[in-house]
């Protein structure tokens, strides 16, 4: 895919095997941080989704995969994670390259791949067989197991392209399914890069395959298609909401990590002291700002307490100017660029829609000037920081994507959780205080899928992820993300069966 020869573009994988779209079609890959094509793959659509589901139905159908022991597949599951590490350095600058994140980030994502699989591997090695159910008798043996659900459509998105795939494939895989996986057509590489790690650790063919294309073609039809038993989407809202109309009619299981309005709510007792200033100044400018806030958890809703509000955006909007925008790859670089020029055209729509409404610009809000390290080519946008917002804004209720930090205030504890629960999201949220008390009260009352107090953006794979309201269905990472992927069976056996005489005759 990326050296220019002639099978450069075969990046379609089914049932083992490497071949080029159908159609023929191919697409160029490009680098944000110039605009220039760096790798070609091919430009599947609905019938390569046709082909690389029906090599998943029949490894899922007659191979072996589903059938062997847990301890067997957690074993594969950890060459996996080997594998990662080994191949850590290509695979971050694949993600860096690609998604216009640092190198350093792009390494990190490898790392965080590797402990998904590593601990979807010991979860279900570690586990009991089945739940033996209490049936009131001593000749009924009763239990309830856990079986593979079947073929799996997975659809990913371009931000954190390995990483997202990562959280489906590995408990995809750790219980026994098949999948077919379609990352995003923007940047498709390292998904390609990684189906290629797993047939070196020696998954069977057909278990993993893999369709390059884009998303009203081959995604929609892995939606659709009446062979796959679950679809498993991360993206936007709109294209959610296809994937589940597409998936209704055949009654598949959906699940859907969507997008978020994430709100990082500080009250003044955290500023009290110079260290908890600099700490929550510091914390909210990584939550906006970290791979120019195109990050789904992004804290993109500053929401201070009045008395601090003037200092403390002062130094945020300080802090914003300073950070080091460029090339992923460019050492000292901090932050990318946007990873398309159709996003970074959204990002200025929304923020001349912001200043339209009233909000007073602190920091940024315009293409940075170019350097060395900052092609004019590239999709580069400073981070902003947009004051004195209400939730009246469209910039304040809709998920903009980008390194655009919005500020409102609050007076009381009711006031702060009441603005932070105002939206139709509930992925992320944060709180930050001194008081103990109130840290575990306001975070008890926010209705979102994750609450940090006095933190912001780490997760961990053995703890859920996912959303309330429109910010998706289902959980991802922890044993309800290895849940999504099972059907559950209740065994009930009669040791010593009778007739029932419920008819006379
Ligand atoms: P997107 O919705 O445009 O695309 C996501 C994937 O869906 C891509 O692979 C795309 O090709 C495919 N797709 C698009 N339309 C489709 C359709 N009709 N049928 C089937 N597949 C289709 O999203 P994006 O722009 O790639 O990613 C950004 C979005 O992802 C943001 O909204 C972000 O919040 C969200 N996201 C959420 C999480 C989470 O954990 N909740 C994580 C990362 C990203």
């Amino acid at each position: 895919m990326l050296d220019g020869n002639q099978h450069a573009a075969d990046t379609v994988h089914a049932g083992g095997e490497w071949h080029p779209a159908l159609s023929g079609d191919t697409r160029e890959v490009v680098d944000p941080a110039d605009g220039r094509p760096f790798a070609v793959v091919a430009e599947g659509d609905e019938r390569d989704a046709d082909r690389a589901v029906g090599a998943a139905r029949r490894a899922f159908d007659q191979g072996d995969w589903p059938r062997i022991p847990a301890r067997e597949r957690a074993a594969l599951l950890h060459r996996v994670a080997d594998l990662l590490i080994r191949d850590r350095e290509r695979l971050g600058l694949l993600e860096s390259r690609d998604a216009g994140k640092t190198l350093e980030e792009g390494r990190v994502d490898i790392d965080c791949v590797a402990d998904a699989f590593r601990y979807f591997a010991d979860l279900v090695a570690s586990e009991a067989p089945g739940r033996v159910v209490d049936a009131g008798s001593a000749d009924i043996h009763s239990v309830v197991v856990h079986e593979p659900l079947g073929v799996c459509a997975l659809i990913t998105p371009w931000n954190y392209p390995l990483l997202q795939a990562s959280w489906k494939i590995a408990p995809a895989l750790a219980a026994g399914n098949t999948f077919v996986v379609k990352p995003s057509e923007i940047t498709p590489l390292s998904t390609v890069a990684f189906i290629e790690l797993l047939v070196e650790a020696g998954l069977p063919a057909g278990v993993a395959n893999l369709v390059t294309g884009p998303g009203h073609s081959a995604g929609a039809r892995l939606a659709e298609h009446p062979d796959v038993d679950l679809v498993s989407f991360t993206g936007g809202l709109v294209s959610g909401t296809k994937v589940a109309q597409a998936a209704a009619p055949t009654v598949k299981k959906v699940a859907l990590e969507l997008g978020g309005k994430n709100p990082n709510v500080v009250f003044a007792d955290a500023c009290a002291t110079d260290e908890g200033f600099d700490t929550a100044v510091d914390q909210a400018l990584n939550a906006a700002f970290i791979h120019s806030g195109q990050v789904c958890s992004a804290g993109s809703r500053l929401i201070v307490e009045e008395s601090v509000r003037d200092r403390f955006v002062a130094e945020l909007a300080r802090r914003a100017g300073l950070i080091r925008l460029g090339r992923g790859t460019e050492d000292g670089v901090e932050c990318g660029p946007l990873v398309s020029e159709q996003q970074r055209a959204k990002v200025e729509a929304y923020v001349d829609s912001a200043l339209a409404e009233g909000a007073v610009l602190r920091g940024g809000g315009k293409r940075p000037a170019p350097a060395p390290e900052r092609p004019e080519s590239g999709y580069f946008y400073e981070p902003t920081v947009l004051d004195r917002c209400h939730r009246g804004m469209r910039i304040v209720r809709e998920e903009v994507f980008g390194p655009v930090l919005t500020v409102e205030t609050f007076r009381t504890e009711d006031e702060a959780v009441e603005l932070a629960n105002d939206t139709e999201y509930g992925l992320a949220g944060a709180v930050w205080t001194a008081d103990a008390g109130r840290a575990r009260r306001v975070a008890g009352r926010l209705r979102h899928g994750t609450v940090w107090i006095n933190d912001f953006h780490p997760y961990l794979p053995q703890a859920e992820w996912g959303g309330f309201g429109k910010s998706g269905v289902g959980r991802e990472l922890g044993p309800a993300g290895l849940a999504e992927y099972r059907e559950t069976k209740h065994v009930y056996q009669n040791l010593a069966p009778k007739p029932v005489r419920w008819f006379a005759g």
